[in-house]
């Protein structure tokens, strides 16, 4: 059971219909969101939605105009920044150049006057966690942007915080050692169980650490889910363009009795055929979104295929593994069907203007209102 899904379960932190206003523009619009205990929680959105100032209001850096945020339960607004259980990584992970990382780490535990020998413990427990004891005398310009990044969070850790926010975390990281991170921080966040909340510009990362998913548009959230959850059943064209590559195809929907809906969607062509469905009632217009990868591109129309329409091919775009090809309806419309290149492929299947079907199942795509 996960906590989410449990009615029992109490959450670490409580949103609770939070406005924050800054002179007459709101960044934050009557949001409420529970985040539990040991997730990994992450804020996505585009820039200006508020993901920042979500975190700047847990960490006490900013109060709510409106609302209460509540912490184990307890009301934080009147407690100070340096009082809660939180602590905030930068992106900027600004560390005392003159310290060692022993040092670094054990600055914040000092300022605490904790018992030297507790000290100690603490500090090489972080620098064991976070695999640093051979790097713990260098200082931070002796050691590489990775490990300085270990350092920042052992540091942020020392104190075991329950809730640790990362704000775009690993975003001065190249990609190879972004995505070796990534493992790293899932692999320290369960063995501390720490809660984090990240906020990240980058979807893929948010995918692949997050229990979950808030995904957010000017200062409210479109959808709360698991990653799988909010890929495979987003609940609005705003979701599923966001997170991934998706093909929207405009239509009108008419309930087929089953829990199907057939989809008009374009003068003289066959009706769509879809299953899944998001808030769409009998007659609305509605936007169907299928996955590049749920679609197949084949020369000959499928036999057996619920859906299938046809189009030319217009663009190729190889990438090695895959190869995107996109295909234009007589009506213009271009879609998106990625095929894996599983086999070795000495020559593509398809070329440009290539008269070709695309089709998918009744499962494989999402109705959406809006
Ligand atoms: P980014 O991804 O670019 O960091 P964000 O989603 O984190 O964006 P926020 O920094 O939370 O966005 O800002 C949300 C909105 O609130 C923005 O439009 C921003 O201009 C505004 N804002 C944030 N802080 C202040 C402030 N102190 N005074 C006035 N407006 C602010």
């Amino acid at each position: 059971f996960a906590p989410w899904e449990d009615p029992q379960a109490k959450p670490l932190i409580q949103f609770q219909n939070v406005t924050k206003r800054f002179g007459g523009f709101t960044a934050i619009d009557n949001l409420s969101l529970d985040i539990f205990e040991r997730e990994f929680f992450a804020l996505l959105g585009p820039s200006g939605c508020g993901k920042t100032t979500m975190m700047r209001m847990l960490a006490g850096f900013e109060t709510p105009t409106e609302g209460h945020i509540l912490l184990s339960g307890q009301d934080i607004d009147p407690v100070p920044p340096n009082k809660r259980a939180v602590n905030m990584m930068f992106q900027s992970y600004a560390l005392f150049p003159h310290l060692s990382v022993w040092d670094n780490i054990a600055f914040g535990l000092r300022r605490d006057n904790m018992p030297k020998t507790d000290l100690e413990a603490r500090v090489e427990e972080m620098l064991r966690l976070t695999r640093l004891e051979q790097f713990a005398r260098r200082k931070p310009h002796q050691i590489s942007g990775g490990q300085r990044q270990r350092v920042a969070l052992a540091r942020s850790l020392a104190k075991a915080p329950k809730l640790l926010l990362l704000d775009e975390p690993l975003g001065a990281l190249d990609k190879k050692l972004r995505q070796d991170t990534q493992f790293e921080l899932m692999d320290i966040q369960e063995k501390t169980g720490t809660t984090f909340v990240i906020v990240t510009h980058d979807q893929e990362e948010a995918m692949t650490v997050a229990s979950r998913v808030a995904v957010m548009d000017q200062g409210q959230l479109k959808q709360v889910a698991t990653p799988d959850r909010i890929y495979e059943n987003p609940n609005s064209v705003y979701v599923a363009d966001f997170i991934g590559d998706v093909n929207i195809i405009e239509g009108r929907a008419t309930a087929t009795g089953d829990e199907a809906f057939q989809i008009d969607w374009a003068e003289g062509q066959a009706p769509l055929t879809a299953t899944s469905s998001a808030g769409v009632s009998n007659g609305q217009s509605c936007h169907l979104a299928i996955r590049p990868e749920k679609v197949t591109i084949s020369a000959e129309r499928p036999a057996d295929a619920i859906n299938a329409i046809q189009g030319k091919v217009h663009d190729i775009a190889y990438l090695g593994n895959l190869s995107t090809y996109y295909v234009e309806l007589a009506n213009g419309t271009i879609i998106k069907a990625q095929t894996a290149n599983t086999r070795r492929i000495s020559r593509r299947s398809f070329t440009w203007e290539d008269p070709v079907w695309l089709s998918w199942t009744a499962t494989a795509a999402v109705l959406l209102a809006n």
